[in-house]
């Protein structure tokens, strides 16, 4: 099975959670090392 997953583009954590920014459109925030941004690195894992 392939699971689809974002992680951090800072850390590599996968600990990243949707942020609805309003007007700022979609943000990602890492609960791990605080990162904040529009850009996550998607990634399709085995489980
Ligand atoms: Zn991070």
């Amino acid at each position: 099975m392939l699971s689809h997953t974002k992680k951090c583009p800072e850390c590599g954590s996968r600990n990243v959670s949707l942020w609805m920014g309003g007007r700022l459109g979609i943000i990602y925030i890492c609960k791990d090392c605080g990162y904040r941004g529009p850009l996550v690195v998607e990634e399709d894992v085995e489980n």
